[in-house]
């Protein structure tokens, strides 16, 4: 992490130089969404300025320069993640992939009897949809418990990998804990098994390098708008095997081969995922967005952030009754946390006036809170761009913010 001048990378952000409440901005919610680069912003501005058009429709130059722009960012997404281009659909985010593959895979496959197992830290995207589909298809969800540290039970959950369960879907990182899970041991488990495995990765491509044929899972899901890419694009990964025995999930122009009223033939994976216009500038500014990324280097980002969660944590320990929520043996730059008689959100109002920028709430993980046995928690969550300065004045306000709390 050494070369990198990490001011500079900071001054790319142009949001970043803002204040609020008077206050320079401490923005220290990149776990909710990123900040952009002047290259992804302006990379979508020059398509609406220069190029655009709708995509894989238009024989004239405009078309050509729109379609040729957003297949070649499918391209930089399949190096960045060490996939084929073909096995990705380009989607709005997690949210939509892991539903893609509810309706899609596991509506038509599971049966009463079957069992889906899940984690106590997933997000709720990643716990409703499988209950959308239990409750359609008479499947079981069962569950996989966390130690006291905030790290899967491993033993617990091998436990449950029983001949009943067709899907393990778990999260790569935690949005709350910050844990990073050995998805690769996981998997590697479940796919002896038979089990297919689904991983939420929303949490892990903004922080570190992806190999996805490495991890050996059957589905991967990542949201462009924590990787300083636009909101509105997303990933779906899935093995080529899969894709071609699914069936299409939405259906509309641009997904099919020919229609007739008698019947319609389906386009080729991936395209038979991606009914209608797509997010076209969204993906350009998600493909520059990998770019810059990748010209930093992913294993800098790892490293710059670790350094500031290492950081943050000594600091934040030193607060008289402050209790950090996860101590994962492997952890992403994430801090959830309570002070002792202060409630998060006025906790999180208060930061807010100093410029600090902080989520409170459930952080969409209501069975962790549960586990927690809290509502809510605060939770700082770091990305390279930011600096231990900032951790400092974040320190300072959060001191100041307790005493008049207290
Ligand atoms: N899973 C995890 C672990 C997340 O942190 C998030 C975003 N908070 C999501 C899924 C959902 O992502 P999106 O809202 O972009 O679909």
């Amino acid at each position: 992490a050494a070369a990198i001048d990490w001011a500079k990378v900071r001054a790319d952000f142009p949001l970043l130089t803002r204040q609020v409440h008077g206050k320079p901005l401490i923005y220290l919610d990149s776990a909710n969404t990123g900040q952009k680069p002047a290259v992804v912003i302006d990379a979508v501005d020059d398509f609406y300025r220069r190029h655009n058009a709708n995509v894989s429709r238009a024989v004239h130059a405009l078309g050509t320069e729109a379609t040729e722009a957003y297949e070649g960012a499918r391209g930089k997404l399949a190096s960045f993640l060490n996939v084929r281009a073909d096995e990705l659909v380009l989607c709005s985010g997690t949210t939509f992939a892991i539903n893609l593959v509810a309706y899609s895979w596991a509506l038509p496959r599971l049966q009463p009897g079957d069992a889906i197992v899940l984690t106590r830290m997933e997000h709720h995207a990643n716990i409703v949809p499988w209950q959308l589909v239990a409750e359609r298809t008479g499947a079981v969800l069962k569950v996989a418990e966390l130690d006291e540290r905030g790290d899967l039970d491993l033993d617990q959950l091998y436990s449950l990998l029983t001949p009943e369960v067709k899907l393990l879907a778990l999260t790569h990182v935690s949005n709350v804990l910050g844990t990073v899970n050995p998805v690769r041991e996981i998997c590697r488990r479940a796919r002896k098994q038979g089990i297919v495995t689904l991983i939420d990765g929303s949490q892990a491509a903004p922080h570190r390098a992806l190999d996805i044929a490495a991890i050996g899972c059957d589905f991967y899901a990542i949201t462009g708008h924590k990787m300083a890419g636009p909101t509105g694009t997303g990933v779906l990964w899935a093995r080529r095997e899969h894709l071609q025995a699914m069936p299409p999930f939405l259906g509309g122009g641009e997904m099919i081969r020919e229609v007739r009223f008698e019947g319609t033939v389906f386009n080729d994976a991936p395209h038979k995922f991606e009914a209608g216009t797509p997010n076209i500038s969204g993906f350009i500014g998600l493909g520059a967005a990998v770019d810059y990324l990748s010209s930093i280097g992913m294993a800098n980002i790892e490293a710059r952030e670790q350094e500031l969660l290492a950081y943050a944590t000594g600091k934040l320990s030193q607060i008289p009754g402050l209790r950090i929520f996860g101590e994962a043996r492997e952890k992403a730059a994430v801090i959830s946390f309570l002070v002792e008689g202060a409630h998060a959100h006025d906790l999180a109002t208060l930061l807010d006036l100093e410029g600090v920028a902080v989520r409170s709430g459930h952080h969409c993980a209501h069975p962790l809170m549960h586990h927690f046995g809290v509502p809510a928690t605060c939770r700082a969550s770091f990305a390279f761009y930011n600096t231990f300065d900032e951790i400092d004045a974040f320190v300072t306000a959060l001191q100041k913010v307790r005493t008049l709390l207290l």
